[in-house]
């Protein structure tokens, strides 16, 4: 895949004015160098070049990051159901399970979705039959009717879209006045960055935020911002962050095929292995956590002192008349 042309305007806002160099970052998988710089008008961060992961990439460059997260409505889909009263028609962007969307027609929402490649539940459909539509988002956008939905949802998507700015605007534009646009996205001064570097990086994340950056993007795509809602930093979830790298590779590991002798020799008994191997890797889980207890709540202390930021942060804006 051939790299795209040097960034030469800011894709968050569009400002030419020089951006400031913040990280020469180095993407170990594909060992590739990406400039992170830092917007002078509206502050965002993004990657120079901001090229997408290439294709059939992703499970080695984020073996932790796209599981299915469970049957759950988390924090997200909470913030958004307390701050916006149903029933309203909703296009959530960049939708994945569809899991927002189930939540939302259960709770009385007209909810429909955009991803370009929805992923699928283990073993089963999508959670929104009939709901989402596979196709590349700045495409459907273009195409969808003006001012024809009540809020629009980008759901820790905006941080890996290489057009951010026209995919705002275009949102403003298939908005009602008034309509609601709601973003998450990883807060760039989390300390959750320093347990795991690459995850709020290129090529995974093309863009990083802060709540004033994200403001000043919204703004200058038509918006004026009602409230901004930071996830909480919990123990469980920093200490969950330190150690799912290990236990990633402890359950790669454990459930992986084997090979050469080691398949020879257990081809006789496959079912004890394998209850041999699960038993390993819970056993193995359980020690990395109690190993990583003690410097995860050193660090969640730390955190709470000098970098208490959530990981994430929701905003809520309304499309200006
Ligand atoms: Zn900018």
């Amino acid at each position: 895949m051939a790299d795209k042309d040097p960034v030469k305007n800011c894709p968050v806002c569009g400002s030419a004015a020089a951006a400031r160099l913040v990280e020469d970052y180095f993407q170990p998988v594909l060992r590739k160098r990406y400039s992170i710089l830092r917007c002078a008008d509206c502050g965002a961060d993004f990657s120079d070049p901001m090229d997408n992961p290439p294709p059939g990439t992703y499970p080695e460059l984020y073996p932790d990051v796209e599981a299915f997260p469970g049957m759950t409505a988390d924090w997200r889909f909470e913030t958004f159901f307390a701050n916006v009263p149903a029933p309203r028609k909703i296009l959530d962007i960049g939708c994945g399970w569809g899991l927002f969307i189930h939540f939302a027609i259960l709770k009385g929402y007209d909810a429909s979705g955009i991803d370009y490649s929805p992923q699928k539940t283990p073993g089963a459909e999508t959670l929104a039959p009939g709901r989402i539509t596979r196709t590349y988002i700045p495409d459907f956008l273009r195409q969808a009717q003006a001012s024809s939905l009540d809020a629009v949802t980008l759901f820790d998507v905006l941080e890996h879209l290489d057009d951010p700015r026209g995919v705002l605007r275009e949102a403003a534009r298939i908005l009602n006045p008034g309509g609601l646009i709601a973003v998450t996205v990883p807060d760039r001064r989390s300390c959750k960055t320093l347990i795991n570097r690459h995850y709020d990086s290129p090529p995974h994340h093309l863009t990083r935020w802060d709540p004033a950056a994200m403001q000043a993007a919204l703004e200058k795509a038509g918006f004026s911002v009602r409230s901004t809602v930071q996830q909480p930093l919990t123990f469980a979830a920093l200490l969950t962050r330190f150690v799912s790298p290990v236990t990633t590779f402890i359950s790669r590991t454990a459930s992986g095929a084997p090979s050469g002798g080691a398949a020879r020799m257990e081809a006789g008994q496959p079912a004890r292995r394998s209850i041999q191997r699960k038993a390993a890797a819970i056993f193995g889980k359980a020690v990395i956590s109690t190993v990583a207890a003690a410097p995860a709540l050193i660090l969640y202390l730390w955190c709470l002192l000098f970098k208490p930021y959530g990981p994430a942060f929701f905003m809520l804006a309304e499309r200006k008349a």
